[in-house]
């Protein structure tokens, strides 16, 4: 049994100061429960204090983004080193906005997903087709190649570190949700890939999140179904009852 794994990711949300206090209210909701993995993502400025206010608890951090090199001369970058030395766990990497607002590729997806194993911690690879992809029936083919790329050479072992989370683009901040049954039937595409390019004693073990305007309403069924090993949630994770009724729906 895969273990269910909840991430918020808070984007270009909270002041240090709003970080802490979210991250203090959430802990007392969430205290105790150790059958569900807990991560929240915050924007950088925000993360040394957020791995100090949760130290001790069942919450780990996650930073939004890094850059795939030790140090240099990369103005304005920050290192996976960097986000090591303060006690970052996860680094999400591959989100939608990144792909399309900063034109990531899936190469330079893949550059960051070894970068972040290199450095001792957990990429959360997002993957996800646009609309006019689904509409086109490009779904499995989209998702694919996002998977092969972002985790072309790694080997059975990196990759069974690798949290996937499929958000279809269209359901991200919309307030459309893939229903239960058209989910499970893409992250079941998605484990297939996994299992021919792992092994099927890998891709059984990997966690493949769901994220597209999951909310409290929606995630008990969602969570329900087979191959869908918890959520990367985006707007309901900026307030702590919010997510915290998402992870007991983990639960
Ligand atoms: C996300 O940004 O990863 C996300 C899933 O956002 P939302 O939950 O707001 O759709």
């Amino acid at each position: 049994m895969r273990k269910k794994v909840i991430a918020g990711n808070w984007k270009m949300n909270k002041t240090n100061a709003e970080a802490v206090e979210m991250l203090t209210e959430l802990k007392e909701l969430v205290k105790g429960i150790d059958n569900v993995g807990i991560i929240i993502g915050a924007p950088f400025t925000a993360l040394s204090d957020a791995v100090k206010a949760v130290k001790g608890s069942n919450i780990a951090i996650a930073a939004e983004n890094v850059y795939p090199k030790d140090s240099g001369a990369y103005t304005g970058e920050v290192s996976p080193a960097m986000l090591k030395a303060i006690g970052v766990e996860y680094v999400i990497l591959g989100h939608s906005e990144r792909r399309e607002y900063f034109k990531e590729s899936d190469e330079f997806i893949n550059e960051k997903v070894k970068a972040v194993l290199a450095a001792g911690m957990l990429p959360i690879l997002c993957i996800g087709e646009k609309l006019e992809e689904r509409e086109s029936g490009k779904t499995g083919e989209v998702t694919e190649t996002q998977i092969r790329g972002g985790l072309k050479d790694l080997t059975a072992e990196e990759a069974k570190k690798v949290i996937v989370a499929y958000e279809p683009v269209w359901a991200i901040g919309t307030g459309k949700t893939a229903t239960p049954e058209m989910a499970q039937e893409t992250h079941r595409q998605v484990r297939d890939v996994l299992v021919s390019m792992f092994g099927n004693e890998t891709a059984e073990e990997m966690i493949i999140q769901y994220g597209g305007s999951m909310k409290p309403d929606n995630a008990v069924e969602l969570l329900a179904q087979k191959d869908i090993d918890g959520g990367l949630i985006g707007g309901a994770s900026l307030k702590a009852s919010s997510f915290a009724e998402i992870v007991v729906a983990g639960k």
